[in-house]
C-alpha cells in the first residue's frame, strides 16, 4: 500500500516528539550495563505497580510470557482446564497449553464483544481451575459476571491487559481486579517498549515471588536452581524506555478516549456496528474495531481511499489450526466466529491528526453498501 494516506497506526510520531528523553534514558542504562534485569527494570516494576493500584508488578520480556507466568504462580498444569475468550489474541490461550493444561474457549456478548459469564459458565467442568478474560480492544470484560461465576465454583480470575493499561471497570484499575493481571509492552500496545516487553500484577505476595524465581531461571541465589525456571526477564533498556513512555500514558489515553468518543458520536452509518461500552467501564480504546457486513467491500473502499485499516482477528481461536487438536468448529462461538468474519479496524492512535480523524469519520459516513 504504496500511497497510504492514514495509517493504522504510526509511532514515529511519538519517537519525533520525545527523542531527546528516550535516548537520554538508553544512555543511562548502556553507562550502568544494567541490561538485564537490573536497577531501571526494578524501577519501572515499582511505577508500573503503582499506576495499576497494586503491590507488585513483575517486569517480563513479553505479554505471552507474563500469562505463562500467570498460569503457573496459579497452580495450572498437565490436567486442567482454564476457560478463555475465542476472541482474542491467541497468546491468551498460549499462557495455558505451556503449562500442559488445556484452553476451553468461551464465546463473546453480541455487543460488548467481551466474554460473556454465560457461555463461560457452560465450559466448566470438574478440571476447570479459572478463567483468563481479557479486556479486548481496551473495553473491560464484565468482572462482576466472571468474578460471580468464579465464586460460585472457586475457579481464579486472572486478567489479560495486553490491550488496556489504564482501563477501568467501576473506577478500579484493570490489572489489579482479579488474582493476577498480564500486560504486553509490544510496540503497537498503549504502553509500548523499544522491542518486547510485558509486566504481570498482583496484590499476593508470594504469586510475586514465584513469578519472580521463574521469570530469572528458577533461582532465588545465584547458581542455585531451586525449581525448573525460565529466562523471562525484563530488559533493563526496555525498562528505561518504558519508564520515560509511563509518564505520558495519561495522556495518551486521554487522547484515544477523545478519538474513540468522536467516532462513536460522529460515525452515524448504519451499515457499521459498534463496539458496545457499559456505563460501568472506561475504555482506552487500544483498537477501534467495527463489524462491517459486506468486509471485504469496506476494506477496498477504505484502501482505495487511501486508510489503512487491518482486521483484529480473523480466526476466532477454537479455529485455529493449531487449536485443531481440540475439535473446535465452527458454530461452538457463534458471536466469537461473526466477529472474526465482520470486524475492521480503523486507525486510532494518540498522535492522530484533526485532519485525520476527520477523513476517517466522512469515509465511514460516505460509505454506501
Ligand atoms: C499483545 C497481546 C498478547 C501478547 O503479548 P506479547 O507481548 O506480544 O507477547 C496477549 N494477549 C493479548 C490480548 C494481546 O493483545
Amino acid at each position: 500500500m504504496e500511497n497510504t494516506i492514514i495509517k493504522r497506526i504510526d509511532l514515529t510520531r511519538d519517537y519525533e516528539a520525545h527523542r531527546e528523553e528516550y535516548l537520554h534514558a538508553i544512555q543511562q542504562v548502556c553507562r550502568d550495563t544494567a541490561f538485564s534485569g537490573g536497577k531501571f527494570a526494578d524501577a519501572f516494576d515499582r511505577e508500573f505497580a503503582a499506576y495499576v493500584g497494586v503491590k507488585y508488578a513483575c517486569g517480563v520480556n513479553n505479554g505471552t510470557s507474563a500469562l505463562h507466568l500467570a498460569m503457573l504462580a496459579l497452580g495450572v498444569g498437565p490436567g486442567d482446564e482454564v476457560i478463555v475468550p475465542a476472541n482474542t489474541y491467541i497468546a491468551t490461550a498460549w499462557g495455558v497449553s505451556y503449562t500442559g493444561a488445556t484452553p476451553v474457549f468461551a464465546d463473546c456478548l453480541p455487543d460488548t464483544w467481551e466474554i460473556d459469564p454465560a457461555s463461560a459458565a457452560e465450559k466448566v467442568t470438574p478440571r476447570t481451575k479459572g478463567i483468563i478474560g481479557v479486556h479486548l480492544y481496551g473495553q473491560p470484560f464484565d468482572f462482576s459476571g466472571i468474578s460471580e461465576l468464579a465464586k460460585r465454583h472457586g475457579l481464579f480470575v486472572a486478567e489479560d491487559c495486553a490491550q488496556a493499561h489504564g482501563a477501568k471497570f467501576e473506577g478500579k484499575n484493570v490489572g489489579s481486579l482479579g488474582e493476577i493481571g498480564c500486560f504486553s509492552f509490544y510496540p503497537g500496545k498503549n504502553l509500548y517498549a523499544f522491542g518486547e516487553g510485558g509486566s504481570v500484577t498482583c496484590r499476593n505476595e508470594a504469586y510475586y515471588r514465584h513469578m519472580t524465581r521463574l521469570k530469572n531461571q528458577g533461582c532465588d541465589v545465584r547458581y542455585y536452581h531451586d525449581e525448573i525456571g525460565y529466562n523471562y526477564r525484563l530488559e533493563g533498556l526496555q525498562g528505561a524506555v518504558l519508564s520515560v513512555s509511563l509518564k505520558y500514558l495519561p495522556q495518551w489515553t486521554k487522547r484515544r478516549q477523545e478519538i474513540g468518543k468522536r467516532y462513536l458520536q460522529e460515525i452515524t452509518n448504519p451499515l457499521l456496528t459498534m463496539q458496545a461500552h457499559p456505563n460501568n467501564t472506561e475504555p482506552v480504546f487500544h483498537l477501534f474495531v467495527v463489524q462491517v457486513e459486506e468486509r471485504d467491500k469496506f476494506l477496498a473502499y477504505m484502501e482505495n481511499a487511501g486508510v489503512e485499516c487491518h482486521m483484529h482477528y480473523p480466526v476466532p481461536c477454537h479455529l485455529q489450526k493449531a487449536y485443531g487438536f481440540l475439535g473446535g468448529k465452527e458454530g461452538d462461538c457463534p458471536n466469537a466466529e461473526y466477529l472474526a468474519n465482520h470486524c475492521v479496524t480503523l486507525p486510532l492512535f494518540p498522535e492522530m491528526r484533526e485532519e485525520e480523524i476527520q477523513q476517517v469519520i466522512a469515509l465511514c459516513n460516505s460509505y454506501a453498501s
